[in-house]
This record gives C-alpha cells, structure tokens and sequence, in this order.
C-alpha cells in the first residue's frame, strides 16, 4: 500500500436527495499511522460509520470511526491495546478549504484523508496501560506527574534534597486532558 492510497465513494445519490441522511459504513486500512508511543499498524481495520448528507453542493459527513492502537505505556513500557473511537464532522466541498473542508469532484469523496487525520488528532499522546499503572519500580518512581518526568531523564533527576528541585517545565495541557479522560472510563 501507498501513502497515496484512497477510497473513492461516489455521492451522486446523496447531492441528488439533499437533506437525506445516507448511512456509510465501510471497513477499511491505511497505512501506518503513528504519533509518539502510538501506532495503529498498516492494514488495522478501521471502522467507518458515517452518515452522508448533502447541503447545497457540499457533502457533510458525520459519524464515528473505531479502530485499535498499539501503544508503549509511558510508565512501564509494556505494549498494549488501546481501542480507539472518534467522533468526526466533515465537509467535503467542490471548493475545498486547505485544512478545513476535503474535496468533492466529480461526485465522488475520498474518506481516506478523513480518517487519516481524525485518527492521528485521536492517538493517545502519553498511553498509560491502566490508570494505576505504577511503573517499573513503583518504590523508587511512585506514578506522579513527577516520577513521569524522572522516568523520561533518569539520569539522577530524583538526585539532590527536595528543595533543590528545579521547577517542572510547564505540561502539555492536552495531557492533562487525556488523563482525564482515561480516567473517567
Ligand atoms: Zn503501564
């Protein structure tokens, strides 16, 4: 498989029915897609389940994809399993908008850069196995925010007397979000 791989469906029934809900679901594969510790390998299956519906002469598609990703856990290093499912939104318009809306040419979408970005914007930036997951060496590194930061440069970071810590750089705030959301499952 290629990079410049797709999926062509044709929307001619949708453009014609304006207004009409039409159900997409297709299984499909792409190839690797990775961020970080996160990879879904070429050929996972992904699951479409989408909804076409035209708007003047645009095709707005709505629905979930799920698939699974392979992630390291930040903490243990362990691979393992994360499902993933993301919900999308998208305009595929005769006039497309770089980075907004995807194209629509001679009544046919291609869902592969759909599901492209909408699976890369959904991996995990920093995997946990578990929420609890405690580490490699849970007595030496407790699972803190700051053990994390002592795992990612070990080199004597948890050296030194406790005021003589530097001060954290500042966390990604989408961590923070993610952890919450692995939390709340
Ligand atoms: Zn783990």
């Amino acid at each position: 498989m290629s990079n410049r791989e797709s999926l062509s469906i044709s929307v001619a029934q949708v453009l014609r029915r304006a207004g009409v809900q039409h159900p997409l679901q297709r299984t499909i594969t792409l190839d690797e897609l990775n961020v970080g510790a996160a990879t879904i390998p070429a050929g996972t299956p992904i699951e479409l389940d989408l909804v076409l519906e035209a708007t003047g002469n645009a095709v707005v598609a709505t629905g979930a994809l799920r698939t699974v990703a392979r992630c390291e856990c930040r903490r243990c290093l362990d691979l393992f399993d994360q499902p993933i499912v993301t919900e999308v939104r998208e305009i595929f318009d005769p006039r497309p908008v770089e980075g907004e809306t995807y194209p629509l040419q001679a009544e046919l979408i291609d869902v592969v850069p759909l599901a492209r970005d909408a699976l890369l914007l959904s991996l995990p930036l920093a995997p946990l196995c578990r929420p609890q997951c405690p580490g490699p060496a849970p007595e030496v590194f407790p699972a803190t925010v700051e053990a994390d930061a002592a795992v990612a440069e070990p080199a004597g970071s948890l050296a030194g007397d406790a005021g003589s810590i530097e001060p954290e750089p500042p966390r990604d705030p989408r961590w923070a979000a993610l952890d919450k959301l692995q939390l709340d499952r």
